[in-house]
Parts: structure tokens; C-alpha cells; sequence
């Protein structure tokens, strides 16, 4: 930030004044947003309304008052080439069903592909907005599912792939890591950076449990039933060993709270105290590097628990929030 040193009343005018540039003592994350990430599907397991939910709980919340809200805008077709093959784009632009999108469990229509393009953008501006200030939430996205030329599960992009390569392309960052901690194995964003040692892919998840396993920088396959203690002893030492191997210019996040013992699609018993101690271990572990969080899965049997999680992740995360301090 390049704003001079000002007292609080003096902050205020200028706020007044400005109102578009982040006042300087905005708490961290920052929270990115669209109410079209939002899509109706239903009875559907994928809760695509959880978004809404999950923004709407975080603005009622005094908790968050001061914090900024940025809407997300629609990833560029280019930026969606870095990672996906001109003809996937073309099949899901077109909304043809054809043989790269028969995997993918949702349906084909617009209003879902403008759900991810715009769901990308989100992850895309988070990043920017972490490397800049720290620390930002997407409130969707983490769709890791997704491989270059095909759809799979819920992910018709990969948003945090698109992110990265488009970020390395700009010469923001060199090196990246991915900490996808999501109950399912990031077998797309694996896939996609086989061969790039630029990005640490690391995926801890449940071993027994869709999808088809690729392989990731480091993968971590748990014991179906597994529970808080013995995950956060294997993250514990999961992330020392990242530690010594990897230092990377920006984290990604991939929040997912699938874990959770009453998850539809996840085979795990955390608690809620569990995930609370699993995010904070990954805030403390980003400590000085810029942590981009998107939120990925969560199929509580009942879906307040599920929005709970989520909103549980994003207090955490403001928590240790150090405030944006201009430099002397
Ligand atoms: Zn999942």
C-alpha cells in the first residue's frame, strides 16, 4: 500500500474521498464473490446454493464488517487455455455433451458453465488479492477434478490451475503450492502438473474413496474412518516435510470440508474441532507466504453443517489476520 501514515479520523476523509482503494487497515482475508457461483440444481448432492449461504452468514456476521467483499469477473477464454486444450473449451462452450464432458456429474447449460468461468475468475482475483495483501477467500472454487481435456465429478475448470499458470505467465510468482485437503484426491490438478516442478501438488485424502488416484508431488491416501487425532499428527508432518523441500512464492488452499464425519461423499469422522485445528495448522503454516483459500467440497447430510464448516474455515482464517500496515 502507498498510503501515507494517517490517523484514524483522517483515514475516515480519505475513505470518503476514495472510496475504491482498500482503506488501510482493511482486516484480512479478503473475500471474493459472485451470486451467479449460485446455481439451483435441486435435489442434486452438490449444493451449488451453499455459496449464497455462506456470503449472506458472512455479511449478517459482525465479525466481518470491515472486511472488503470484491465480485468476481468471468475468467478470459485465453487464461482457460493455459491449462485446458482448445477443444475441451470449444465442447464446454458449445455445451456439447461429447466424450471430454460425460464424466462430469453436472449438467451442461449455461448458467453452470458461467458458474465456473466465473468461479476461476474468483480464484484467479483471490490469488492477486493474497500476493498483494496477504490473504483472500474465494468463496467457491477448488474444483480439482478437472484435467486439461476433460470434465470430471463436480469440475468443469480447474480454477487454481488456471490461477497458477496465468499468475506464472505474468511473472507474479515462480513457485507455487497447492495444499488440497479436500476428502477426494486432486486427481485433475495432479494430472496437470505431472511435469512441472514449479508447483507442489500435495493432496491429502481418503484413500478408498473416488477418484481414479494420479500422482501428485506429494499424496497422503488415509484410512477410511480415520479421525481428528491421527490427521492432524499425519498434516502435522505432512507439511514439516513440504517445509524443507519447498518454498513457494504463493499457497493455494483447497478448504474442503468433506472430511467431516456426517459428509454424504466422504468416508472420514473429523469433528468440528478437528477441522477448525486442521485450518488453523495450514494458516500458521502460510504464516509469511501469501495463502489464496478457495473452499472445494462439503456434502454434510444436513447442509447447515456444511455451511457451518465453511464459515468456520473463513473465521479462521481472520483470526490470525495480521491488518494491512503501509510500509514506512
Ligand atoms: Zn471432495
Amino acid at each position: 500500500m502507498d498510503m501515507p501514515k494517517a490517523t484514524n479520523a483522517a483515514t475516515e476523509t480519505m475513505n470518503k474521498e476514495k472510496p475504491h482503494p482498500l482503506p488501510q487497515d482493511v482486516p484480512l482475508p479478503i473475500f471474493v464473490y459472485s451470486k451467479n457461483y449460485n446455481i439451483d440444481l435441486g435435489a442434486h448432492v452438490f449444493p451449488a446454493i451453499k455459496y449464497g449461504r455462506i456470503y449472506q452468514s458472512l455479511k449478517e456476521n459482525k465479525l466481518f464488517d470491515r472486511h472488503s467483499f470484491i465480485p468476481a469477473s468471468l475468467v478470459s477464454r485465453e487464461s482457460a487455455s493455459l491449462v485446458h486444450s482448445e477443444d475441451y473449451l470449444n465442447d464446454l462452450m458449445n455445451l456439447e455433451m461429447t466424450r471430454k464432458l460425460y464424466r462430469s456429474e453436472l449438467p451442461l447449460t449455461q448458467e453452470v458453465v458461467t458458474a465456473f468461468f466465473l468461479s476461476s475468475g474468483g480464484t484467479l482475483l483471490a490469488a492477486e488479492q493474497a500476493l498483494e495483501k496477504k490473504k483472500a477467500i474465494n468463496l467457491g472454487g477448488g474444483f480439482h477434478h478437472s484435467f486439461p481435456d476433460r470434465a470430471e465429478g463436480f469440475c468443469y475448470l480447474n480454477d487454481v490451475a488456471i490461477a497458477i499458470r496465468k499468475l506464472q505467465k505474468e511473472k507474479k510468482v515462480e513457485k507455487v503450492l497447492i495444499i488440497d485437503l479436500d476428502v477426494h484426491q486432486g486427481n485433475g490438478t495432479a494430472n496437470t502438473f505431472q511435469k512441472d516442478s514449479s508447483v507442489f501438488t500435495f493432496s491429502m485424502h481418503e484413500q478408498n474413496n473416488y477418484p481414479l488416484k494420479e500422482t501428485s508431488t506429494l499424496d497422503i491416501g488415509l484410512a477410511t474412518g480415520l479421525g481428528d487425532k491421527e490427521y492432524l499428527a499425519q498434516l502435522k508432518g505432512a507439511l514439516e516435510k513440504i517445509q524443507q523441500q519447498f518454498q513457494p512464492d504463493l499457497i493455494f488452499y483447497l478448504a474442503g470440508v468433506d472430511v467431516y464425519r456426517e459428509d454424504r461423499l466422504g468416508g472420514l469422522k473429523m469433528t468440528f474441532d478437528g477441522i477448525r485445528q486442521r485450518d488453523e495448522m495450514v494458516r500458521d503454516f502460510a504464516a509469511s507466504i501469501p495463502l489464496a483459500v478457495t473452499l472445494a467440497g462439503g456434502y454434510a447430510l444436513n447442509d447447515q453443517d456444511t455451511i457451518s464448516l465453511h464459515l468456520q474455515t473463513c473465521k479462521v482464517m481472520t483470526e490470525s489476520s495480521a491488518t494491512i500496515k503501509e510500509e514506512d
